[in-house]
């Protein structure tokens, strides 16, 4: 059903309903009631955030019919006609289309000639900072000695740009971004006077989609409100503007946390046939892991999480660690980044979620040193004990040749072509007893590795002619310069713990 959208950007008539900008209302009205008027105003902040309303509010107060107050009484012919932009007395200009001398020359004749019906003739100049130096300096003349009826407002998303020479001469304003949680009272209220009903999280998540700006929240919300009828809900949202929903996203990590990758690249498929689009998706899982982080660190403001605590997966919360966390955003960020550049952007997208993936056995190089530190004490303290595992003659470990090698190696590339590539990769074949250890420096060919184990191990135990186990180790570049130095205290720690170190750094 479509929903006729007609008044949801209400104009705020008084100083008293110009939201989420306490400080520049208390002092403009200050100035109201004692009848402190400056002749030029110059209102700065970003895009969306009042800088304009509040300029005709000020027309609206200087010009009421009913006397000059900060509570202009919004039905008198003044302030209808301002809030219509049809006032002969209060002057819009665009600075952006109105750059030249001639333009403002045409208002250095105009403000000679008093105010038609009102006490003041105001002049709204938005985007000042765009008009010409010349532009300028013929404005500066007007400013230093205006008729005392002249009132200026300028507006400027650039204070930077506006030459020192106007500043100055200028009452300030510095308008700011509005809080989440004001943006999302005002969606709540607004929703309420337009009969809608409304969900929280909806608005909520509007409200942060805003970034700050009151105007982007009200566009969005119109938006929202286009498709979603009296009744709008995340769901619809969700559906309409393509956006992962916590369930799915939740799924997904579910999954990750579970060392799952055939589901993660599965319910992945599922949620971009869906029609969520890859910048959106890591998006959305970039905030996610923010948020479990936060989680991590027992901080549950709604604020800051961007969503209600209790929507995220508890089972994602305990299985990740403080720095598996950590590692998945940062492996996200970088992603971010990488795929302006990629071949293919889906693939990369793949990647990188089959590595979030296998970060539930990634333990952080702090963590290594920590249970190091940990086995050495035990072991000066006596207290240490391995299980010890009963001596044989296979007890031995070697290298594999590089013949043995390249016949396995030939052998699966008839059949798993991608798996003897993995493979190719291994920078370490050791056959300690009956188990062959590879290593590899890349996740991506370790885990493939991992993923059809039983095939090497079949082709393994043939060539070999002895029953094979495979144990696979990924230890990035950097963990095997570091691990030199440590080698024997790195192995005992990944055979203590039956590990692997996976993608570390220093
Ligand atoms: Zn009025």
């Amino acid at each position: 059903m479509a929903y006729e959208v007609t008044a949801t950007r209400k104009r705020p008539v008084t100083f008293a309903e110009l939201e989420g900008q306490d400080f520049v209302v208390s002092t403009i009205n200050n100035a109201l009631n004692t009848e402190r008027i400056a002749h030029a105003y110059l209102f700065s902040g970003p895009r969306g955030v009042g800088k304009t309303s509040a300029a005709r509010i000020l027309a609206k107060s200087l010009n009421c019919e009913k006397g000059q107050s900060d509570t202009p009484c919004g039905v008198c012919s003044n302030c209808v006609s301002i809030a219509k932009g049809n006032s002969l007395d209060v002057i819009e200009i665009d600075g952006a289309s109105n750059t030249s001398v001639n333009d403002i020359r045409t208002i250095k004749e105009e403000v000679l000639f008093a105010p038609n019906s009102s006490k003041y003739k105001v002049y709204i100049i938005d985007e000042v900072h765009m008009l010409s130096n010349s532009a300028f300096n013929a404005l500066l003349k007007t400013i230093e000695e205006p008729p005392p009826y002249i009132v200026f407002i300028f507006a400027t998303t650039e204070i930077q740009k506006v030459p020192a020479t106007i500043r100055s001469r200028c009452q300030q304003f510095n308008f700011r971004l509005i809080s989440v949680g004001k943006i999302k009272e005002i969606l709540i209220k607004t929703s309420e006077e337009l009969g809608l009903d409304a969900e929280e999280d909806a608005l909520f998540w509007i409200a942060k989609e805003a970034t700050g700006s009151l105007r982007d929240a009200y566009t969005l919300f119109d938006q929202v409100v286009s498709f979603s009828g009296e009744n709008i809900t995340m769901e619809k949202i969700r559906t309409k503007l393509g956006i992962a929903g916590i369930d799915s996203v939740n799924k997904i990590a579910e999954e990750m946390a579970k060392g799952n990758t055939q589901r993660v690249l599965e319910l992945t498929d599922e949620a971009l046939m869906g029609g969520v689009s890859i910048d959106q998706l890591i998006i959305d899982f970039t905030s996610y892991f923010r948020s479990i982080l936060f989680l991590k660190h027992n901080i549950v403001k709604e604020a800051l999480l961007g969503s209600n605590p209790s929507i995220f997966s508890k089972e994602v919360i305990s299985i990740y660690s403080v720095s598996q966390v950590e590692q998945a955003i940062e492996l996200l960020f970088k992603l971010y980044k990488d795929i302006r550049f990629s071949l293919n952007q889906r693939f990369e997208l793949e990647l990188v979620f089959s590595r979030l993936s296998s970060l539930n056995t990634y333990i952080s190089p702090n963590e290594i040193l920590k249970k190091i530190e940990g086995i050495k004490k035990e072991l000066r303290s006596g207290s240490f004990s391995v299980e010890q595992k009963p001596q044989s003659e296979e007890k031995k470990s070697e290298e594999l040749s590089e013949d043995i090698i390249s016949g396995i190696i030939q052998s699966l590339r008839k059949n798993k072509l991608a798996l003897a590539s993995a493979l190719e990769k291994a920078t370490s074949w050791k056959l300690e007893g009956t188990a062959l250890q590879l290593t590899f420096d890349s996740t991506y060919s370790g885990n493939a590795v991992k993923g059809d184990i039983l095939s090497i191990k079949e082709k393994v135990s043939e060539i070999l002619n002895k029953k094979i186990d495979i144990e696979v180790f990924i230890v990035s570049p950097s963990d095997r310069e570091s691990a030199t130095g440590v080698d024997e205290d790195l192995e005992l720690v990944k055979r203590v713990f039956r590990g692997e170190v996976v993608n570390g750094e220093k």
